[in-house]
């Protein structure tokens, strides 16, 4: 299978390498940059925290000395290769009897604005990305070990799959659920994460999946209880 790598980890470019030979696996430099951090003042999600360059324009150029081709596929890793930061502060999930409420940042008082802003290192860098993701003709897969990339399970209140899908559209408005593969679920073994998207596709349908918008279900609830209690009353009188 040929395809190309980004990934901030040497572990990760070194695994796969060796499971697709065939494979381009891209390093991509983890070294902190300096950054002038007054472009995110008064920015809610702002933390202090370094940030590496990321996937950036060499890495764009690479891609289109190898484009055009046919059914070409880039995988990239999220953190520190999409993103410029290593982990994402995800909303966790909430306990509902035997479901799970789906958190959103806008929960905690931010916008997806306001983190891609600052996960992705500045406006600067979320336009090159959009403009790049537009303009390049190839099949995007993101491969991640982050593990609020997992669809919601009670096992773990971090993974809310929909947010991180929400920060990958934000770049790429077209991306396809089933192209976001969590290495996660594979004891972060990546190529054997992707050996099996290949195969397999990724489907989530044997893990448990429950999403609720907050204050969806309470509603339903509150409406459910005064429809009975009307019947009830309309009974006795
Ligand atoms: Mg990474």
């Amino acid at each position: 299978m040929e395809f190309m790598f980004f990934d901030d980890m040497k572990p990760n470019i070194e695994d796969m390498e060796l499971v697709f030979p065939s494979s381009i696996c891209v390093h991509i430099d983890p070294s902190p940059v300096k950054i002038d951090f007054r472009e995110f003042e008064g920015n809610p999600y702002l933390k202090e925290m370094s940030m590496n360059r990321g996937f950036h324009e060499e890495h764009m150029a690479m891609v289109d000395a190898w484009l055009p081709r046919e059914n070409p596929i880039l995988v990239f890793d999220w953190d520190k290769t999409l993103s410029v930061v290593e982990g994402i502060d995800m909303p966790p999930c909430d306990p509902w009897g035997t479901r799970w409420l789906q958190n959103t940042f806008e929960d905690y008082n931010m916008t997806l604005e306001n983190v891609c802003h600052f996960i992705l290192g500045g406006y600067a860098r979320i336009a090159l990305l959009k403009s790049f993701f537009e303009r390049t003709k190839a099949k995007i897969i993101v491969l991640t070990n982050n593990p609020s990339a997992c669809p919601i399970s009670k096992e773990n209140t971090s993974y809310n799959r929909p947010e991180f899908l929400r920060l990958i559209r934000f770049i790429i408005p077209t991306f396809q659920e089933k192209d976001l593969v969590p290495g996660h679920l594979y004891d972060g073994i990546k190529s054997e994460a992707l050996k099996d998207y290949f195969i397999n596709g990724f489907t989530i349908q044997n893990i448990p999946y429950y999403v609720r918008v907050k204050n969806g279900p309470p509603l339903l609830i509150k409406k459910r209880r005064r429809t009975r209690r009307k019947t009830l009353r309309a009974r006795f009188f």
